[in-house]
């Protein structure tokens, strides 16, 4: 499964599935499941949280400057508030969007 198009629609994300398939998610919803370890705060190895996420947001948060394709297996999201080492795989992006 692999996206042949995102779109920044307003405040939504659309995405076009090679399935036929279309998924929006909210780019606010999008922000707040970014998966950089500074969001997502650190973890141990035995999966405890040594350090909370840090991110403090604003409205530039939820506005995207730009979308890059990563390796064909995801894509790096650039934020408003210069935020941009959240990677978005094709599965998080579905999960997100509501597909299965
Ligand atoms: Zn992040």
């Amino acid at each position: 499964m692999e996206p042949l198009d995102l779109q920044v629609i307003g405040n939504n994300l659309a995405i076009k599935w090679n399935d036929g398939t279309e998924g929006f998610l909210g780019l606010e919803d999008l922000r707040k499941a970014c998966p950089c370890a500074s969001c997502r705060g650190e973890t141990d190895v035995m999966g405890n949280t040594m350090k909370g996420p840090e991110t403090e947001y604003t409205t530039a948060s939820f506005q995207v400057r730009q979308i890059s394709m990563v390796g064909g297996y995801a894509v790096q999201v650039a934020w408003g508030d210069n935020h941009a080492t959240g990677i978005y795989s094709w599965e998080l992006l579905r999960e997100l969007s509501g597909g299965d």
